[in-house]
Parts: C-alpha cells; sequence; structure tokens
C-alpha cells in the first residue's frame, strides 16, 4: 500500500462534506466516487446511465453508509447541464467538485460527425467551465473548497487525427492554470489532472485501437485518482500521474510544437488510425 492510499483526502474536514462527480459511472470517475466514499465523502454522482449510478449508489451506501445522490444528466444539453448547476450552488456542503466527464473523438478531422465534435466541445469544455463556475462563488465566499478538472496528456501538445479532443484538453490546463492564479489567498484549489493511458472505456468508446500501446504506458484508473488527491494537497495545479506520462509530459513541454505535433501525428498514423 502506498502512503497515499490511506491518507486523509479531505483539506477542511468537517462535520459533512460532499463531493460531486460527474462521468461517475465508469473509469476514473467511477474511481474518484469509490475513494471519496472511502474517505467519508457524501455523493453526488452524474452521468447519462441511470442505472449504473443506482447499482453505485447502493454499493457505495451498504459499504460505508454516506449519503449517495443520484443525479442523471446528459451534460451536453444545456437544460440537464443547467439542473446540475442548480444542485451544486444549492449545496452548501459540497467541498469538491470532480469535472471528469469526457470522451474523445479520433480520426481525420475532414471526415469526422461534426455534431459529434460540437458534443466533445460541449461536454469536455462548456460542461466543465459552467460547473465551475456553479461551485466557485459558493467555494470563494466560504474560503475553502476543491475542483478537480479531469484533462489529459493531450494538452500538452497539437495532436493530429484527435484534434477537437487535444484542443478541449489544452483548454482545460489553460483554464485551470489561470484559475489557480485568480483564486489564490482564497483557500479555494484547483487542480488539471492530466493522465496517460487508463484502463477505462475510454478508449473503446473513443474506437482506437490500442494493440500498439506498450503495457508500461497504461496505468489503473485507481492510481490516477491516488495521484489526483495526493496532488490536490499539495496544492499542485497540473498532476501528471505516472512516471512514464511525466517524462512524456516534460518532453511536450520543452521541445517545440513543430516537433511534438510530427511525433503525435507519425505514431497516430502508424497504430492508430
Ligand atoms: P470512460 O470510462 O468512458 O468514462 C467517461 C464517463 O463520462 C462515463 O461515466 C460516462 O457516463 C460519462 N459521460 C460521457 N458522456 C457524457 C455526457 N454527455 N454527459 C454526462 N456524462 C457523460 O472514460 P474515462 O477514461 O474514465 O474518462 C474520464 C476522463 O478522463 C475524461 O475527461 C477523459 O478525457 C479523461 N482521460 C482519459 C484517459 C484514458 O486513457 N482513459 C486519458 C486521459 C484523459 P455515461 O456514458 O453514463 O454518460
Amino acid at each position: 500500500m502506498t502512503e497515499t492510499t490511506h491518507a486523509e483526502t479531505r483539506i477542511h474536514p468537517g462535520p459533512r462534506r460532499t463531493a460531486l462527480v460527474t462521468g461517475a459511472s465508469s473509469g476514473i470517475g467511477l474511481a474518484f466516487a469509490e475513494r471519496l466514499a472511502r474517505d467519508k465523502y457524501d455523493l453526488i454522482l452524474v452521468a447519462r446511465s441511470r442505472e449504473r449510478l443506482e447499482d453505485l449508489a447502493k454499493r457505495l451506501t451498504e459499504a460505508h453508509g454516506h449519503e449517495v445522490e443520484v443525479l442523471p444528466a446528459d451534460l451536453t444539453q444545456p437544460a440537464e447541464l443547467r439542473r446540475v448547476e442548480e444542485r451544486i450552488r444549492g449545496e452548501r456542503t459540497l467541498e469538491l467538485l470532480v469535472n471528469n466527464a469526457g470522451f474523445g473523438t479520433v480520426g481525420r478531422f475532414a471526415e469526422l460527425d461534426p455534431d459529434r465534435e460540437e458534443d466533445e466541445i460541449r461536454l469536455n469544455v462548456i460542461a466543465l467551465v459552467r460547473l465551475a463556475r456553479a461551485a466557485l462563488a459558493g467555494f470563494v465566499e466560504r474560503g475553502h473548497g476543491s475542483i478537480v478538472n479531469v484533462s489529459s496528456l493531450a494538452a500538452f501538445q497539437p495532436d493530429p487525427f484527435t484534434a477537437t479532443y487535444g484542443a478541449t484538453k489544452a483548454f482545460v490546463n489553460s483554464f485551470t492554470e489561470a484559475l489557480h492564479e485568480e483564486l489564490r489567498e482564497t483557500g479555494v484549489r484547483v487542480q488539471a489532472l492530466c493522465p496517460g493511458f487508463t484502463r477505462t472505456e475510454f478508449q473503446e468508446r473513443a474506437g482506437v485501437d490500442t494493440r500498439t500501446v506498450p503495457d508500461f504506458a497504461w496505468m489503473d484508473p485507481g492510481p490516477v485518482v491516488e495521484a489526483s488527491l495526493a496532488a490536490l494537497r499539495r496544492g499542485d495545479v497540473i498532476c501528471v500521474p505516472g512516471a512514464t506520462n511525466r517524462g512524456i509530459a516534460a518532453f511536450s513541454r520543452l521541445a517545440p510544437h513543430v516537433l511534438t505535433r510530427r511525433i503525435s501525428a507519425a505514431m497516430m498514423r502508424r497504430g492508430l488510425v
């Protein structure tokens, strides 16, 4: 067991703390929900699939005895997004927002479905911004609270053949870093969590063939969540989980885009498109 597995993730322990996790029905969001339930948070779980959320809520309530609320919503739909915003504004015990729901599209941009590209921006960017805005007003007023915006290693360079996805995640990093500076001295923390290849439903939903991705490049969602919560306690604004991913991110940050975008294109051409 690592040190972080048992560490208390609550930044401001109190009588009752609530976390809202989007995309909690699978993958990284589900791992956040499980971890936060163990840490005695009450939970509000958001995703489209009501049944999967209800099964998870039942399991977590039985295991930990905390309140777990299911809030099914398609966050690409403005009216449903507004419902979640209102729920956030009304929750005085909200301590943590995990803006995790997201998906990617892969292929030549000129051939991709424009409506799907728009939905990708709605979910990965618009929903994330609106939910952050809904949470921040209360956090700043109360002088505490945290937001984890789930980004990606894709944020660090342009990403040919998954261009919209990479651009949404570059937005998430830029937005989060800017908020981090705005929020200095307020007691509120924000983080962009930038995982690399993680074993979830993401790749299958994106239609990515991952057979050429070596084993060492993969992480499970649990350690990604542990790294995020440890970084939150330290106050790191960018969290890249895993040594391999940190090496890739360091290279992408230092190398010029003309090089990194060529490498990304070559890798995608070879294995994934
Ligand atoms: P995942 O297993 O596919 O989970 C995605 C979650 O988002 C699901 O709970 C899904 O639930 C929810 N979701 C999708 N569309 C939604 C919508 N319109 N409204 C509300 N919820 C929606 O993938 P994951 O890997 O855990 O992805 C989580 C985050 O990690 C994403 O932001 C992704 O970009 C990021 N990420 C993943 C990887 C990776 O390799 N897995 C790498 C870097 C970054 P429903 O289908 O029930 O709505």
